[in-house]
């Protein structure tokens, strides 16, 4: 199949939003990484997207809609805070997992009876959705495993001859995926996967906010995921990735003594001066960081590092979505010096 790259014309946004409505896969931009697009509701479709990706039956996908109020077609009950979430957050890089109805077939949620919606802020997938009239399925545009794609020609690399089309619509804003929220009580929430809404954001809304253990914690066997790709490796890049935590003059020790020049290092903006071995810098603070991490980690496999030293970032505010990712990058190797 031949992937066609389209730009963000209108003219082009029709053209994806045609193939959306025939049951093709389109890469398309968003807010948080670029996204497979397909039409949620059509399982031939769905289906396509699982093959794309490589991605395990079981691991569900988010579905995107124009407007929050769009949600009561799709679930089953919205809670009262669910509303008040989506007055705040929503257009955003929210996702909140809701009990699903029959419109949602049951590859597009994993199995479950639940479904992930989210009411994306980029203009480009926004109009995509207006104009094909359907909700849009879409996980992440890359290999499952490696890092996600924030850039039309990261969705190329991985998926040409994949999918229909990939339409270019620069950048990704932030960088890593939604922050992932289930329901647990009137006024409170808990995090499946953090984000750039973060705990902080959500606790001027809501009373209680929970950090769900998987985030920070790998699975002990035999154990359920409430968020079922926490279950994986994930975002990783080929280059073995190993995250270091401690102060940067530790961190210059740590380097010297396990590789210095042979490896490399990613490390903060700030840095940059005092660090003495062969680096990358991935910003200068957790937003930053965000909106660097899949990008770097795909330029370090570019250019053939084999083994990586990486600053550990801050656990709280965007930080926390960051070293989620690291974290799993790592396959939770973590040096604590
Ligand atoms: P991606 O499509 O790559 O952004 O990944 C979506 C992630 O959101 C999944 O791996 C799950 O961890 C989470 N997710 C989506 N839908 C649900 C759901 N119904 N229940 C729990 N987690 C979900
Ligand atoms: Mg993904």
């Amino acid at each position: 199949m031949d992937t066609v790259l389209l730009s963000d014309k209108e003219t082009d946004l029709e053209i994806a939003a045609e193939f959306i409505k025939k049951g093709e896969i389109v890469g398309i931009p968003t807010e948080t990484v670029y996204g497979l697009g397909a039409d949620a509701s059509n399982e031939a479709a769905v289906r396509k997207v699982f093959e794309a990706k490589g991605r395990p039956a079981d691991n569900p996908l988010i579905v995107h809609l124009a407007d929050f109020s769009q949600a009561a077609d799709y679930t089953a009950s919205i809670p009262e805070l669910a509303y008040r979430l989506a007055e705040r957050f929503c257009p955003g890089p929210l996702t909140m997992v809701l009990p699903k109805n029959e419109r949602i077939p049951m590859i597009t949620s994993g199995g479950l009876d639940t479904v992930g919606i989210r009411v994306p802020s980029h203009p480009v997938m926004h109009r995509i959705i207006e104009i094909s009239g359907r909700p849009i399925a879409a996980p992440s545009a890359n290999t499952s495993g490696y890092p996600s794609p924030t850039s039309a020609e990261h969705v190329m690399r991985d998926m040409n001859g994949k999918i229909s089309a990939v339409v270019d619509g620069g950048s990704s804003e932030f960088g890593v995926e939604s922050t992932v929220i289930s329901f647990e009580g009137d006024n409170s929430v808990r995090i499946l996967r953090p984000g750039c809404v973060t705990r902080e954001m959500l606790l001027e809304i809501c009373d209680e906010v929970i950090i769900d253990r998987a985030i920070l914690h790998e699975l002990e066997a035999g154990q359920k995921a409430a968020s079922p790709g926490m279950k994986y490796k994930h975002y990783s890049p080929k280059a073995d990735i190993i995250m270091v935590e401690g102060s940067l003059e530790s961190f210059i020790t740590y380097v010297g003594e396990h590789g210095g020049n042979d490896v490399y290092s990613l490390i903060f903006d700030n840095d940059r001066d005092k660090f003495p071995y062969r680096y990358m810098t991935y910003g200068k603070d957790s937003s930053q960081q965000a909106h660097f991490l899949f990008q770097r980690l795909r330029e370090l496999d570019e250019i053939g590092a084999e083994r990586v030293y990486v600053r550990a970032p801050e656990k709280d505010g965007v930080g926390l979505a960051v070293y989620n990712r690291l974290i799993r990058a790592a396959g939770f190797e973590v040096i604590r010096i």
